[in-house]
């Protein structure tokens, strides 16, 4: 039995089904990230948890307990909104302060958990400031204050630290998920951003129009996707138009594959570029791997690695070398191989 576990949630807006039958459990101390696209049902999703607003139908639990109908402030989840959500007027310890105040504790006892909470965060010292004395990573940090003081039993962070500049937010990633083993709070947070859901999660849910197109830890999620949809959103892929030979194998740039086409309609062939390689055609390859061949368009130098557009038979691809290993020239005649369980097959109309 999982700890916070979402059974069958729905969630309409007029004609349109924001949320669709949402089923999804989350382990004690586990952290889970909602990954998908803009208006794909995430922050519906995160809301009907917080209960700021009502599913049309399924259930939330949390310790067995169903909480579907209680009110937010009686459900004891902490909350990171995309803005902070800070009040303006108040210091960064009111800030902090305000759920412990709400539940009307003790005031010595509201101020050691201020600072407890301050201290967890790196902002011992700061409680006397106001929001705008911060910056915007210090901010972000109050408001984790803010939703951790609480204690509470669910941690749901909504796109949070988007609005900080590229190198804090990896800090703040980093330092977030920190935070989160070290207490083993069961977290849940909505993103768009795969290397944030990547790199700050146990399990990834990929949200595609409303529902959950797979759950899994993020190597089974980046490795095995299981829809076309999954395998174009998490991490770079090409997508190869490819046919049917008379046997039911994959066609591939006139190369016959081994393996098995579907049985209709038509279909691509899904292969990361980094797990491509390039080869002189005069090289020979095993008998696990595929191989095809075309013409070098352009090398294109990224930094940590080299894009390699190749053009052959059935179109063009692309292949991430490492950067320093050498470049094959423009129009050079050459061989791309890969290994044939690289190789995934989803439906050309498939979502
Ligand atoms: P984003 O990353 O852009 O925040 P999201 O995945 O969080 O997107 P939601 O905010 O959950 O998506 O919205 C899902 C769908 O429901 C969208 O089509 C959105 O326009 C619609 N929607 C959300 N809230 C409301 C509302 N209060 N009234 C009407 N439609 C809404």
């Amino acid at each position: 039995m999982s700890y916070l576990e979402l059974s069958g949630l729905q969630k309409r807006f007029g004609n349109a089904t924001a949320v669709d039958d949402v089923s999804l459990g989350v382990a004690k101390g586990e952290s889970v990230a909602l990954l998908g696209p803009s208006g794909c049902g995430k922050t519906t999703t995160l809301r009907m948890l917080a209960g700021l607003i009502d599913p049309d139908r399924g259930s939330i639990r949390v310790d067995g307990k169903d909480i579907t109908g209680l009110p937010a402030h009686r459900r004891n989840m902490g909350y990171v909104f995309q803005s902070y959500a800070l009040f303006p007027h108040l210091t960064v310890a009111r800030n902090v302060a305000f759920g412990l105040e709400e539940r009307r504790r003790a005031k010595a006892e509201i101020a050691r958990q201020v600072e407890e909470a301050l201290a967890l965060v790196r902002l011992s010292g700061l409680g006397a400031r106001k929001p705008r004395e911060l910056s915007g990573g210090q901010q972000q940090r109050v408001a984790l204050a803010r939703a951790l003081v609480i204690h509470p039993s669910v941690l749901l962070l909504d796109e949070s630290l988007s609005n900080l500049d590229a190198k804090l937010r990896d800090a703040m990633r980093h330092e977030i998920r920190s935070i989160q083993r070290s207490l083993g709070i069961t977290t849940l947070f909505v993103t768009h951003d795969q290397v944030e859901a990547l790199t700050m999660c146990d399990r990834i849910a990929v949200m595609h129009r409303g529902r959950i197109a797979q759950i899994g830890t993020p190597e089974e999620i980046y490795e095995k996707p299981a829809t076309r949809f999954v395998a174009e959103f998490v991490g770079r892929a090409n997508a190869l138009p490819a046919e049917r030979t008379a046997e039911g194998k994959v066609r591939l740039w006139n190369e016959a594959l081994g393996f098995a086409a579907p049985a209709k309609g038509a279909f691509d062939v899904f292969v990361r570029p980094q797990r491509m390689r390039i080869l002189p055609l005069s090289e020979a390859t095993g008998p696990d791997a595929v191989r095809v061949t075309g013409r070098v368009l352009r090398s294109v130098f990224v930094g940590d690695h080299v894009e390699v557009l190749v053009e052959g038979a059935g179109g063009q691809l692309t292949v991430e070398m490492p950067s320093g290993s050498p470049a094959p020239g423009e129009g050079q005649a050459v061989a791309v191989v890969w290994p044939v369980a690289e190789s995934r097959v989803f439906a050309r109309d498939a979502a």
